[in-house]
Formats: C-alpha cells, sequence, structure tokens
C-alpha cells in the first residue's frame, strides 16, 4: 500500500517508533530512521522487510540539526510522504522539584521538535497533494497524572499542534492526527517500573501490575506493532477524511 513512499519516523531506533517504522515498512514504505543508541539493530530490521532505510541521527532538541535531518531525507528519497513525530522522553518529579533543564528538554523534544519538523516537511507534501503527519502524543496529551507536568503540557501540546496541522491543511491531500497510547512496556516505561519496584519493595512482574492497575482497565500493556498498524491505517486510503483526531489506543485509561 505504501509503495514509492518514505516515512520518516523520530526517535526510531527503540520502543514505538521502531515499532511503527516496521509497521510502515511491511506496507512498503522506504524509511528514515532517527534517534540515539544503536542504529545498525533497527536498520537491519528495517532492511530485512525489503524496503530501503536511512539514518539521520539529529539531536531532536535542536532545530538546526532537525532542518539537516529533513534536508538529508529529501536528498536521499526525493520527498518525505509520511513524517511520524514520535521522539520523546519523560521525567517524573512534583512541580517544586522539577529540575529546569528537564522541562526545557521535554518541551523541546516532545513537543517543540513536532513543530519543527511538521513546518519543514509539510511544503513537499502540500506540493505533492499528499501526506501524513502522524505525532505520537499519549494518554497525557488527554488526562493529567501527577509528577508529569513538562510531559504532559508537552503532549497536551502535541494534541493541540495536531488539530492545528490538520485544519490548516483540511482541503488539501495532507492528514494530521495523533495517536494516544496508554502503558506500552519500552525503556521509557521500564524506568517507572524499576521506580516502582524500588518505592514499594516488589518484584518486577508486581511493580508491572500495581502500574497497570492505577490506570489501565484493561490490564495489559500497548504493543508498538499495534501502534503501527494504526499508523498504517491513518495512511491508509480509508484514513484519507481522519483530521485532527487524538485516538486513544490504552486499555480503557480514558475512558474512566
Ligand atoms: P523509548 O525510550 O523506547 O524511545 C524513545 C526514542 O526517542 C528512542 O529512539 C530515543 O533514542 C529517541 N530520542 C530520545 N531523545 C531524543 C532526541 N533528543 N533526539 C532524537 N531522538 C531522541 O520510548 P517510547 O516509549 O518508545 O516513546 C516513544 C514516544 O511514545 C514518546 O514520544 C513517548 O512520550 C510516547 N509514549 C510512550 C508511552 C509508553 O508507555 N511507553 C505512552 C504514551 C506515549
Amino acid at each position: 500500500m505504501l509503495a514509492n513512499k518514505t516515512a520518516l519516523v523520530t526517535g526510531s531506533t527503540s520502543g514505538i517508533g521502531l515499532g511503527i517504522a516496521k509497521a510502515l515498512a511491511r506496507q512498503g514504505a522506504n524509511i528514515v530512521l532517527n534517534g540515539f543508541g544503536d542504529s545498525e539493530g533497527p536498520r537491519a530490521e528495517i532492511a530485512a522487510l525489503g524496503v530501503k532505510v536511512a539514518y539521520h541521527g539529529a539531536d531532536m532538541s535542536k532545530p538546526a540539526e532537525i532542518e539537516d535531518m529533513m534536508t538529508f531525507a529529501a536528498a536521499q528519497f526525493g520527498r518525505v510522504d509520511i513524517l511520524v513525530n514520535n521522539a520523546g522522553i519523560q521525567h517524573v518529579a512534583r512541580i517544586e522539584d522539577f529540575p529546569v533543564e528537564k522541562w526545557d528538554a521535554i518541551i523541546a523534544i516532545n513537543l517543540t521538535s513536532a513543530f519543527h519538523a511538521t513546518r519543514l516537511a509539510l511544503p513537499a507534501m502540500r506540493a505533492a497533494n499528499w501526506g501524513r503527519i502522524i505525532n505520537v502524543a499519549s494518554v497525557h496529551g488527554l488526562v493529567g497524572s501527577a509528577e508529569k507536568s513538562a510531559y504532559v503540557a508537552a503532549k497536551h501540546g502535541v494534541v493541540g499542534l495536531t488539530k492545528v496541522t490538520a485544519l490548516e491543511n483540511a482541503t488539501s491531500g495532507v492528514t494530521c492526527n495523533a495517536i494516544c497510547p496508554g502503558w506500552v512496556l519500552t525503556p521509557l516505561v521500564q524506568k517507572q517500573v524499576d521506580a516502582k519496584a524500588a518505592a514499594l519493595g516488589v518484584s518486577n512482574e508486581d511493580a508491572k501490575k500495581a502500574l497497570l492497575g492505577e490506570k489501565e482497565p484493561s490490564m495489559q500493556f500497548t504493543t508498538p506493532d499495534e501502534l503501527g498498524e494504526l499508523a498504517v491505517f491513518f495512511c491508509s486510503p480509508a484514513g484519507a477524511n481522519v483530521r485532527g483526531a487524538a485516538w486513544n489506543m490504552d486499555g480503557g485509561w480514558v475512558a474512566q
């Protein structure tokens, strides 16, 4: 379905971003990976799906590096047809204890980077009259949780940016939607599982149950593969008139 299309997924060396990149690659899209850590493993996983893959290590907190990445992607594949703004970090602390540099980093990586990548991707999408911008927000774009001020502020911002991007392009073939996952067992959440295990003095398995039990009625983690299939739906012909949605996949978290 996505043969001859190119998808750039930020923060795709791990977790949800890698899951989405693989799902888009399974539909035939060429992939531009981004993110820190090992890039060779993810590159090989994508290449094994029979598509072309490139990697750019832009730090998404740095606008000049984002510009360089977008120029690189266009030079590699001609155009970015699908942009997935996924890179993100977390820090957990009460507001009065929240390190100022962590606030700045979370807003830069989780919110402002999506603005930069979107503004740089839109002209070519508009010229082609086809594009898909998918912002990985969170249930925390829809509801709050204590001790996550920067994250919740950034993710609510991402949901707002999603709506405005969708509206500004509503009469074109360019759509923008947000995905709002509940708990997904990635390195970002494993840190919170570890903290819970230490705080309660319980095992890893019991800490996972405690985390799910607080928020997620299904008592199951959403998986990167499931989120990848939602991204594929947004890219499909049936998704053409889904515009500005903030679609939760959260085991019932925000239904409560
Ligand atoms: P993860 O830690 O597994 O992956 C994060 C990715 O972002 C990695 O590839 C990392 O290298 C990259 N990254 C981090 N800082 C970066 C920077 N400055 N520049 C470029 N890349 C950077 O985490 P994840 O859980 O897969 O999170 C992905 C997205 O999903 C985030 O936006 C997160 O907020 C969101 N999300 C996660 C969950 C969850 O439960 N895991 C739930 C809702 C939303």
